[in-house]
């Protein structure tokens, strides 16, 4: 039994990632990975709009490190992508990027829910003391369903990333799910098993249970992803991961190619 890909990885060039994707595509093959894809944060239309993301004239060279790791790791599969973040006013822009390259997919992501705060910046934790956790949490699945109907993206990233600092509203926030989810299945967005949640506070996989079984009966498509930012977290957790999407009831997963989708069995 085949292990799915790893769907969703970092470079040095955000800034706060370390290893080489040369480094991440070795370290795929000895974990037993056939098939992964990068998806760094993509930049943005201003490049002092934050200080965790590559500059738009690196963009060549983003492509050029993913070239090297396919030469150099000829027995893996290497898709290339982009974290892309979605925010209201940012479509012109993502088209754009979109234009730039033959991609093989771009994750949609929601780390901001104004202009200036990432919900899941550590440095900006402390705005979380200053807002209501369900009024938060009703932005987020807000534009994470705005994200879902634009048509942009082949996966969402992280879809329950608000509970990383285990800030969780007491409010029932299955009503937020649904209207996204509900969106996801209207225009065929694939949502990710991201199991770098393990590794934070939230000590969870991205998505919970409850709410990756809210999108198995809508029957929305999963991918697999460690969201790794170093060489050691490629394929960090897939075991948990499959474990949760088979006991969910999937039996399969979806891969991209060229922003064309195939399925496969888990
Ligand atoms: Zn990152
Ligand atoms: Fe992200
Ligand atoms: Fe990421
Ligand atoms: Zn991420």
């Amino acid at each position: 039994m085949s292990l799915p890909p790893d769907y969703h990885m970092h470079t040095p060039l955000c800034r706060h990632a370390s290893g080489e994707p040369t480094e991440y595509a070795a370290q795929a093959l000895s974990v037993g990975l056939t098939e992964i894809g990068f998806t760094d944060h993509s930049p943005m239309r201003r490049d002092d709009f934050d200080n965790w993301r590559m500059r738009f004239d690196q963009l060549g060279e983003y492509i050029e490190k993913i070239e090297k790791a396919r030469k150099d790791n000829g027995r893996l599969k290497i898709k290339i992508g982009l974290e892309v973040d979605y925010l209201p006013g940012h479509e012109d822009w993502i088209r754009e990027l979109a234009a730039f390259h033959k991609w093989d997919y771009f994750i949609g992501s929601v780390h901001y829910i104004s202009e200036t705060w990432a919900v899941d910046n550590p440095e900006q934790i402390s705005k979380w003391k200053e807002r209501d956790a369900f009024e938060v949490w009703t932005i987020y699945f807000d534009r994470l369903r705005m994200a879902a109907e634009t048509g942009f993206f082949e996966i969402i990233g992280h879809a329950d990333l608000p509970k990383k600092f285990r800030i969780v509203p007491k409010q029932d926030c299955r009503p937020l799910f649904e209207k996204f989810l509900d969106a996801a299945k209207k225009t065929g967005v694939a949502i990710e098993l991201n199991t770098a949640g393990l590794r934070k506070d939230c000590k969870e996989i991205y998505p919970s249970r409850a709410f990756l079984e809210l999108a198995f009966a809508r029957k929305i498509p999963i991918t697999f992803g460690s969201d790794a930012h170093a060489t050691l977290e490629v394929g960090a957790d897939f075991k948990a991961a499959i474990e949760l999407a088979r006991t969910v009831g999937y039996t399969g997963f979806v891969k991209f190619e060229q922003r064309r989708r195939s399925e496969s069995s888990l």
